[in-house]
C-alpha cells in the first residue's frame, strides 16, 4: 500500500516509524515531515494545511491511504475532500471534527449520547454567564467555546476568579472569536488520563490509555505547553475503568454521531477525569495526542497499517490488537524559552549516541537538516521514547539518552511519570 501521512511533529514521526515496519507498505510519504521523519518516509514539501495541494499529490501518486496527524487539516475538510475523490482516509470529516473545534457542540453531543461528563451551560451573554456562576458557586470551570491553543480554560477555585475569567474571555476578548460563546461547567476532581480509540463510523476499537504532562516545569509548575512527556499504561486506568470508558464514553459517541449524520472515522482521543464516582469525560480531540502517540506506537505490537485501512473502510468490527506489556515513556525536549519565545536553528549533537541506549527511539518533533547537521526548528523538538519492563526502567533509559545528547539549546522536564512512580 502507498501511504501519505500528513503533519510534521513527533506524533507523525511515531506514526511513520510504526507504519514503516509494515510488510504491507510499498511506499510512504510524509507532508511536510521533518529531519527525523526523513529516515522512515519520503518527505514532501507541502504544508499540513494546504489541503488542495495534499489532495492533488495523493491523486497524482495513487495514494491508497491518507493518515492525518493534526486537527487543522481535518477542520479544513481534508478528509471530506479525499473521500469525495475516492481516496481512503483515516480521519474525521470537518463536521465530525467540530467535536474538538467547539466545546459547546461537544457537550451537546455528549449530553445527547448520555455520556458521563460535567454539567454545563452555554452562554453568549456575559450577564447570564455570571448569573449561572453565582447560582452554581465555585469551584467551577470557564471555557471559551472555540480553540484557544490550550489557554481558553480557567479552572476557577473562587467565584471572583470565575467572574473575572468571563470578563477576560468575553469582555476583553483575549481569545478573539473563540470567546464569542462560553461553556461553564462543573469542576471535576480526580486523576486525569488520555484514552484513545480507533473509529470507523459505526464502531470503535480500544487502544490504550496514557498520561501526559502539560506544564513546562518539574512538579507540574509553570505555564501550559503542548505536552512535555507521557507514559503508558496509565496505572489509574484499570481494565474495569477501560471497559467503562469504552461502554459509556466512546461507543455511545460513535453511535450518536452516526445518528446525527456525522459518522466519526479516525482516532478519537477522550480526555477523562477518573473521579471517585467513576471516569467522566472532559473533552474529545479528533486526533492522536502528541506526545501520547509516541508511547502508544512504542507499545503496539500489531501491524498498524491494516488497522488504519480497516478504519478508513468501515471494517473495524472483529479487529484485535496486540500490546506489549512493557511501559513506554517519552521525554519531550524543547528549545530553551518554550512555551515563550525560543531560539531556532541551534545544532543538536549526539543523536546517534542517544539512539544507541537500550530500548530508546529518538523521535523528532521540530527539526530540519541544515548543512548536514540536525537543527531545532520548533518549540518542542525531540521525543526521547523508551521502553522498559517497569516505569523506573523506561525512565532511566530515556534520561540516559537525554544525557547522551549534546544540545545546549534544549531542556526537558526531569520528573516524567512521577505520578506512576509515586504509586509504585
Ligand atoms: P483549548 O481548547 O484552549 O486548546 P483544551 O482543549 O486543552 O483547551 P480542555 O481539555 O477542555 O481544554 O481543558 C484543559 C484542562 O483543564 C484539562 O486538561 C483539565 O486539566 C482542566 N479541566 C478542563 N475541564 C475541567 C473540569 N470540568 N474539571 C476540572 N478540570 C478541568
Amino acid at each position: 500500500m502507498k501511504v501519505l501521512v500528513v503533519g510534521s511533529g513527533g506524533r507523525e514521526h511515531a506514526l511513520c516509524w510504526k507504519l514503516k515496519s509494515s510488510p504491507l507498505l510499498t511506499r510512504l510519504w510524509c507532508a511536510p515531515g521533518n529531519a527525523g521523519i526523513a529516515d522512515s518516509a519520503e518527505c514532501v514539501a507541502i504544508g499540513a494545511e494546504k489541503v488542495d495541494e495534499l489532495l492533488a499529490f495523493a491523486k497524482a501518486n495513487a495514494v491508497d491511504l491518507v493518515v492525518v496527524g493534526p486537527e487543522a487539516p481535518l477542520v479544513l475538510g481534508l478528509a471530506d475532500k479525499c473521500r469525495a475523490a475516492g481516496i481512503k482516509v483515516f480521519g474525521p470529516s470537518a463536521a465530525a471534527a467540530e467535536l474538538e473545534g467547539s466545546k459547546g457542540f461537544m457537550k451537546d453531543v455528549a449530553a445527547k449520547a448520555g455520556i458521563p461528563t460535567a454539567w454545563y451551560g452555554r452562554f453568549t451573554n456575559m450577564e447570564k454567564a455570571k448569573d449561572f456562576i453565582r447560582q452554581k458557586g465555585a469551584p467551577i470551570v470557564v471555557k471559551t467555546d472555540g480553540l484557544a491553543a490550550g489557554k481558553g480554560v480557567v479552572v476557577a477555585m473562587t467565584l471572583e476568579e470565575a467572574l473575572s475569567a468571563v470578563d477576560m474571555m468575553m469582555g476583553e476578548r483575549v481569545f478573539g472569536d473563540a470567546g464569542n460563546e462560553l461553556v461553564i461547567e462543573e469542576f471535576l476532581d480526580g486523576e486525569e488520563c488520555s484514552f484513545f480509540a480507533l473509529c470507523d463510523g459505526s464502531t470503535a476499537l480500544p487502544l490504550v490509555a496514557a498520561q501526559d504532562h502539560k506544564r513546562v516545569g518539574d512538579g507540574d509548575t509553570g505555564p501550559n505547553t503542548g505536552g512535555m512527556g507521557a507514559y503508558s499504561p496509565a496505572p489509574v486506568v484499570t481494565d474495569a475503568i477501560q471497559a467503562e470508558i469504552m461502554e459509556r464514553s466512546i461507543l455511545p459517541l460513535v453511535k450518536t454521531m452516526a445518528e446525527m449524520g456525522k459518522p466519526y472515522t479516525g482516532v478519537l482521543f477522550a480526555g477523562i477525569m477518573v473521579t471517585s464516582a467513576g471516569p467522566k469525560l472532559l473533552e474529545y480531540n479528533v486526533r492522536f495526542g502528541d506526545p501520547e502517540c509516541q508511547v502508544l506506537m512504542a507499545r503496539l505490537d500489531s501491524d498498524l497499517l491494516p488497522v488504519l485501512a480497516a478504519g478508513a473502510e468501515g471494517k473495524l468490527a472483529g479487529v484485535n490488537l496486540q500490546w506489549s506489556d512493557d511501559v513506554a515513556l517519552v521525554v519531550v525536549m524543547a528549545a530553551k524559552g518554550y512555551p515563550g519565545t525560543y531560539e531556532k536553528n541551534t545544532v543538536i549533537g549526539g543523536l546517534d549516541r542517544a539512539a544507541q541506549v537500550e530500548g530508546v527511539t529518538v523521535l523528532h518533533a521540530g527539526t530540519a537538516l541544515k548543512d548536514g547537521q540536525v537543527v531545532a526548528t520548533g518549540g518542542r523538538v525531540l521525543g526521547i521514547t523508551a521502553k522498559g519492563a517497569t516505569v523506573a526502567e523506561a525512565r532511566e533509559r530515556a534520561y540516559k539518552a537525554v544525557d547522551a545528547l549534546d544540545w545546549p539549546g534544549g531542556f526537558c522536564r526531569r520528573d516524567i511519570a512521577w505520578r506512576a512512580l509515586a504509586r509504585d
